[in-house]
């Protein structure tokens, strides 16, 4: 048998690996949990300073380029290759799903895991991979195309990357039975801003008030450019608006719990159930670690990711400095603030504070923005829960 050629080529140190680990480090167990670690490549690290610091990797891949940098290594025939797109990733296997909807179960290529990347996970859901089959149902990723959005979580700054390929929120809240909460919903905005998503605002349990109350509200997020439904899961109305609204895009289902989201999402597909039930098993690890995202691919076209974690929590840190850009109805307001760095409370010659005792500017956005500034600092560790948000809120 012919012997495999080895190939050496310089890549860029991960950032958990630019300094070495004492021998005796007592956060090993933590670290290694967090990120794998790659055992089985030979590494050598040079004398050099931090800047030109780099490691060699041996590898036995089947590099068909002679070209000794990390990119041509990378390249993949597509010949012996599938295209799929991560429908959840599960420790160190890739639940991967073709366009002809046939499920493989995928490890990593060990060389993407070494490649320089600032993720904790190099495939996450949602992604688009290569991956060459092995067997009836396995394969192994080799590589990860270009991702087109991320949706992240990002706790005292450092971004963590939970499903990409994203297009929008779809906000799920009730008119009443938990009330309607425009303060919550601001939130969840807040949430697209920072992932650059559009969204879309679904408004259930419309039965029980009378639609001329929402008229106002409803308005005011219509008039900033969000789609709002008003619908009834029990009565059938607005079914229909809200699949058209999916279309065939990746949408980020959120809401509090109690809401209707369940009950939507079976009115919408009705074997939802039981696809539901399965990822949910699969999921059962606790309140804090089920962020782990699940795509549900849906007979229509639409692709949905419904995931308790991502339903239940604020995923980001509030600074204070941005909240402004993230309320897009005050951003023409505040670029005619006198100091640049108005926080839109005391200061003087604010234009906001002017757009808002003009009309020009809801007084509920205004107050639910100075509710955010105030209690933008998350709890529990920096993460808001949303089913603490109070009713009177
Ligand atoms: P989830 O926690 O967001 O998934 O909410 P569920 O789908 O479990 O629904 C919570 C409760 O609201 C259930 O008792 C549903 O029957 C009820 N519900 C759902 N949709 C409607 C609706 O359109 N109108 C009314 N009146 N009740 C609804
Ligand atoms: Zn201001």
């Amino acid at each position: 048998m012919a012997r495999k050629k080895s190939k050496h080529i310089r890549i860029e140190f991960k950032k958990n690996r630019e300094t070495r680990q004492r021998q005796a480090d007592l956060t090993k167990d933590f670290h290694q949990s967090d990120e794998e670690i790659d055992t089985k490549s030979s590494e050598r690290v040079s004398g050099k300073g931090n800047l030109t610091r780099r490691r060699t990797v041996t590898t036995e891949d089947d590099g068909r380029a002679d070209n000794q940098d990390a990119a041509s290594v990378l390249a993949v025939s597509e010949k012996d290759t599938l295209l799929g797109r991560v429908l959840r990733v599960h420790g160190l296997e890739c639940v991967v799903s073709t366009e002809r909807e046939e499920v493989y179960r995928c490890a990593v290529r060990r060389l993407l895991k070494t490649v320089s990347t600032d993720q904790r996970h190099v495939v996450v859901a949602g992604d688009l991979v290569r991956f060459r089959p092995e067997g009836k149902d396995q394969g192994l990723i080799v590589r990860v195309e270009p991702r087109r959005s991320q949706f992240c979580r990002s706790v005292r700054g450092k971004r963590h990357v939970l499903v990409s390929n994203v297009d929008q929120l779809l906000i799920v809240t009730s008119a009443a039975e938990p009330n309607f909460k425009p303060n919550l919903i601001d939130r969840f905005l807040i949430t697209a801003e920072q992932n650059e998503l559009d969204a879309c605002i679904c408004i259930n349990k419309c039965d029980l008030i009378d639609p001329a109350e929402l008229q106002q509200p409803i308005g005011v997020y219509a008039q900033m450019g969000y789609r709002v439904v008003m619908l009834s899961v029990q009565e059938g109305w607005g079914i229909e608006e809200v699949k058209n609204m999916l279309g065939t895009s990746t949408s980020v289902v959120v809401g509090q719990s109690g809401v209707g989201k369940s009950s939507l999402l079976n009115a919408l597909f009705p074997e939802f159930n039981l696809r539901v039930q399965t990822v949910s098993e699969e999921n059962q690890k606790g309140r804090h670690t089920t962020t782990t995202a699940s795509l549900l691919k849906l007979p229509s076209g639409a692709t949905l990711v419904d995931t308790p974690g991502i339903r239940q929590f604020q995923l980001w840190d509030i600074v204070p400095e941005e909240l402004t850009t993230l309320f897009r109805d005050f951003r023409p307001f505040a670029d005619l603030c006198r100091f640049p760095n108005c926080s839109h409370q005391h200061e003087t010659d604010c234009a906001v504070k002017d757009a808002v005792a003009d009309g020009l500017l809801d007084v509920r956005r205004y107050d639910s923005f100075c509710h955010i500034l105030s209690d933008g600092a998350p709890s529990q560790g920096g993460v808001y829960d949303y089913e603490d948000f109070a009713d009177d809120m």
